[in-house]
């Protein structure tokens, strides 16, 4: 089983000469062993995550509940996504699910019940694990599930039970510039090749979801710069949600990225460290509470989770 450990960054690779990334910290990252955090038991000094404006008269709003990491349960007039949700260890060093919440997500326990779509937008160990989505496909048999052509065949390879989820794992990897589209239920998806970085072989999508009049969209680990982007056309979709990871947010060549080539109305920020996790890479820009701080002066329209099972109305 070819699950590789998710290291973030491609520091070499990265676009704009302000995006200066050493790989000893993105190492130091993966390797540092912070213990795991009782997310429950938050301490009193952590304030709460705002809460954004409810959204216009007549437009159905777009729940969302951070399951950790890049991982969220979205819900628009009461039709269930699942994305980057169905993995096991994950990654030391960021939020990332509790046993029990694995459980609920995989057995579709409320608030995980009457899921009909999980995606992963690749298949790192961060966003996905083959026994965790087989497990969530044979629990949740209205579900259907969507990724890479390559998380695909890890779930073949992995899942023994493959046989009798197969029909409803689709594994797309379209061409870069190109787009793959898909319809679930009454959910609209289209699927676009948007790159992990030149210098690594696997493949990310990003998912572009329209329900109830709203439209998603998520990017994945991707590091595709503005000129990937522009063939994409996302700044024309009237994005009202996109989930977007941090490094976009922090310098000028990705912040213009985001502005120019996806153009969304809010953001949802993802794959930050945890707020304690002592990042050496967060502390090298002031710290988990800096860091932030400099985000929402940027993209005051950004949402910033701090810790699992928090949730959001936009
Ligand atoms: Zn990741």
């Amino acid at each position: 089983m070819k699950i590789v450990p998710h290291k973030i960054f491609a520091p070499a690779a990265g676009p704009f000469p302000g995006w200066v990334f050493p790989a000893a910290t993105a190492l130091l990252s993966v390797l540092m062993l912070a213990p795991a955090v009782a997310w429950g038991a938050g301490p009193a000094s952590i304030p709460e995550t705002e809460t954004p404006p409810e959204p216009a008269v007549g437009t159905p709003p777009i729940s969302v509940t951070y399951t950790g990491n890049e991982g969220f349960l979205i819900s628009v007039e009461g039709r269930k996504i699942l994305i980057d949700s169905l993995y096991h260890e994950g990654v030391s060093g960021y939020v990332f699910p509790s046993e029990a919440q694995r459980e609920k997500m995989e057995s579709g326990q409320p608030p995980f019940d009457g899921v009909t779509l999980a995606l992963a937008t690749h298949y790192d160990a961060d966003h996905f694990h083959p026994q965790a989505v087989g497990t969530f496909l044979q629990n949740n048999q209205a579900a259907t599930f969507i990724s890479t052509d390559q998380a695909r065949k890890a779930l073949r390879k992995a899942f023994p039970g493959y046989e009798g989820i197969k029909d409803r794992v689709r594994g797309l990897t379209p061409a870069e510039g190109a787009v793959a589209q898909e319809k679930v239920g009454d959910l609209d998806i289209q699927i676009f090749n948007m790159h992990h970085g030149r210098n690594r072989t696997v493949e990310n999508v990003g998912f572009l979801i329209r329900t109830g009049g709203r439209t998603i969209l998520h990017m994945g680990d991707t590091e595709a710069t503005a000129t990937d982007l522009s063939p994409l056309g996302l700044a024309n979709k009237k994005i009202d949600l996109a989930f977007v990871p941090f490094w976009y947010l922090l310098t000028d060549g990705w912040r213009r990225a985001i502005r120019k080539q996806v153009a969304p109305e809010r953001i949802v920020v993802m794959h930050l460290p945890a707020p304690d996790a002592n990042d050496k890479y967060i502390n090298s820009l002031g710290g988990w509470e800096k860091v932030t701080a400099d985000i929402k002066t940027a993209f005051p329209n950004a949402t910033i989770f701090r810790q699992q099972m928090e949730s959001a109305r936009f």
